[in-house]
């Protein structure tokens, strides 16, 4: 026997959110599988879309080194480009496809030797003013590219700063300022993450572009990234299901308190399970007193504060709840994104923060 503590991951659930990403847009998709998949493992993940994938994105070279040692053989997108000149060889020996974001990036690029010609992301900054050039220096930058013979093709890319936001307008701004920078460019063009592909249709497709790439990242995993959910996000399937087991259960009386700070008072006689999950394993301590969690089948509440290796859930309602019962934190019948409402986060941080402690046990 072994701690209960797993991540179980449905390859087949990525797989079905992955192809609702195409056919809600009818565009190339680069899965995302940076930071190991969003925690759900990147080789496993890029595996089981290898044969429907049009590309992968990672956010640095060693993430995709790790793919192409384990045999991945789509194109790869280096999300940011490179971190020094020297990666554009193995860039260029892995057939990779890399983003250009700055002035430095783009003379690393220009004064390089490939062996053959390299496909580039020219990202361009429409308000997000993380990354990329500024939008109107789209033609500059792109003759600039387009006049070096060991450049390939061109894609036009921007990334959204709050298409998660659905009543939000900002999104249709920085579509506006790509569609001004990019009208007199060639080539294919790039715009949407998850909530771009789930409610800014206008940032699918252009017409008289040969080819729009999307982005899918955390809708892959089957988390909703929108505010409001809608028709279409309500199709994505949940990837992860984080579970343990109930390893003791105790009965207080009214006004006895659980765990460190003893931050839950009992105001009635309480039954409750101890489940081997705590922080050390990702589960977020910040979970406050009522955070969902499912027992058997039965919802119910964390009570008392999260510790590294454990936490406290209410059985009060559970009378036949025992040693050993199944506990879901997260997953088909505990909304993710619920736990990282009640935890002040997003479920991005809950699944990349997945310890490997944790293991991942795939279907
Ligand atoms: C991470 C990332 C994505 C995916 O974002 P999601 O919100 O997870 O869909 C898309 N594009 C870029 C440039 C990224 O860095």
């Amino acid at each position: 026997m072994s701690r209960p503590a797993v991540a179980c991951i449905d390859l087949s659930a990525i797989r079905h959110n992955y192809r609702l990403a195409k056919q809600i847009t009818g565009c190339k998709a680069a899965a995302i599988i940076k930071a190991n998949a969003y925690g759900h493992g990147a080789v496993r993940v890029a595996q089981a879309l290898a044969a429907e994938a049009d590309a992968f994105g990672v956010a640095c070279i060693e993430e995709a080194l790790e793919l192409s040692e384990s045999g991945v053989r789509q194109p790869v997108l280096l999300l940011e480009g490179v971190f020094a000149p020297d990666e554009l060889e193995q860039v260029d020996r892995l057939g990779m496809m890399v983003a250009v974001h700055t002035q430095q990036q783009l003379q690393w690029l220009l004064d390089a030797k490939p062996a053959r010609k390299l496909d580039v992301f020219l990202k361009l900054d429409t308000g997000m003013h993380r990354l990329g050039f500024p939008y109107q220096q789209a033609q500059k930058i792109h003759a600039r590219l387009s006049a070096c013979a060991h450049v390939g093709s061109i894609t036009l890319m921007t990334h959204f700063a709050r298409a998660d936001e659905v009543g939000e307008d900002f999104s249709a701004t920085q579509i506006s300022r790509f569609q001004q920078a990019s009208q007199h460019l060639p080539g294919a063009v790039s715009l949407a993450n998850s909530a771009g592909i789930l409610a800014w249709p206008d940032s699918h497709q252009y017409s008289g572009r040969s080819e729009c790439w999307v982005r899918p990242g955390i809708m892959l995993y089957g988390a909703d990234p929108l505010d409001q959910p809608n028709q279409l996000s309500t199709q994505l399937r949940p990837a992860m299901t984080l579970q343990s087991e109930l390893i003791a259960v105790r009965e207080l009386e009214a006004g006895e308190c659980i765990g460190y700070g003893a931050r839950f008072q009992c105001k009635k006689p309480t039954r409750v399970g101890v489940v081997a999950m705590g922080y050390a394993d990702g589960y977020p301590r910040h979970a406050v007193d009522g955070t969902p969690v499912n027992v058997a089948g039965q919802m119910s509440r964390i009570i008392g504060r999260v510790s590294m290796d454990m936490l406290t859930v209410d059985l009060t309602e559970l009378p036949q709840a025992v040693i050993g019962d199944k506990v879901e934190l997260w997953g088909q019948q505990v909304n993710a994104n619920e736990v990282a409402k009640h935890s002040g986060t997003i479920a991005y941080t809950l699944f990349t923060g997945i310890t490997r402690r944790v293991p991942l046990q795939y279907l």
